[in-house]
């Protein structure tokens, strides 16, 4: 079989042997956009295009596409659950702990599991998850532009003239 288009969601469905609808269609658009988006930010894309969507139908979708093979779910301890179409690697994420960015890295073996524990305890290790906590560029960029507590800083309102 050849690879789908990877810039034809009809052939991105086709090939997860998903049948094609418009609202399909409409979220694996959306995660094209906007990859590690969660359930709501997709909507919010998805409604723009086909406006009698619900959030609901989109989870739908997003719970087949995981299913199907054709998405990814990662689940960011605190965050909602994030979804992508970068499954056929074993990447892992960078998130920015201050506004949550998220960037894919590279797993240096590329299947899993690539990272093995010290003591697997008898388990049958078949995956590593590994989420890299920091703060991005931009957020480190902001903080140093704001010298002193930062929280201070962004409390402060516009003085009243
Ligand atoms: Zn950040
Ligand atoms: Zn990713």
């Amino acid at each position: 079989m050849n690879p789908p288009d990877v810039f034809d969601s009809a052939a991105r469905l086709r090939a997860a042997g998903l049948r094609v609808t418009d609202s399909r269609r409409a979220v694996v658009e959306a995660l094209m956009e906007r990859p590690h988006a969660s359930a709501e930010e997709l909507f919010g894309i998805v409604a723009r295009t086909i406006p009698g969507t619900s959030l609901q139908s989109v989870y739908n979708a997003l719970g087949d596409f995981v299913d199907a093979g054709l998405a990814r779910r990662i689940e960011p301890a605190g965050r909602p659950g994030l979804f992508e179409l970068r499954v056929d690697d074993n990447h892992h994420h960078l998130i920015c702990s201050e506004c949550g960015a998220v960037q894919d890295v590279d797993c240096v073996v590329g299947d899993a599991p690539c990272l093995t524990p010290s003591d697997a305890h008898g388990y049958a290790v078949k995956a590593a998850e590994v989420t890299f906590w920091g703060v991005c560029p931009s957020c480190a960029a902001a903080a140093a532009d704001e010298p002193g507590d930062r929280r201070e800083a962004t409390a402060r309102v516009p003085a009243a003239s």
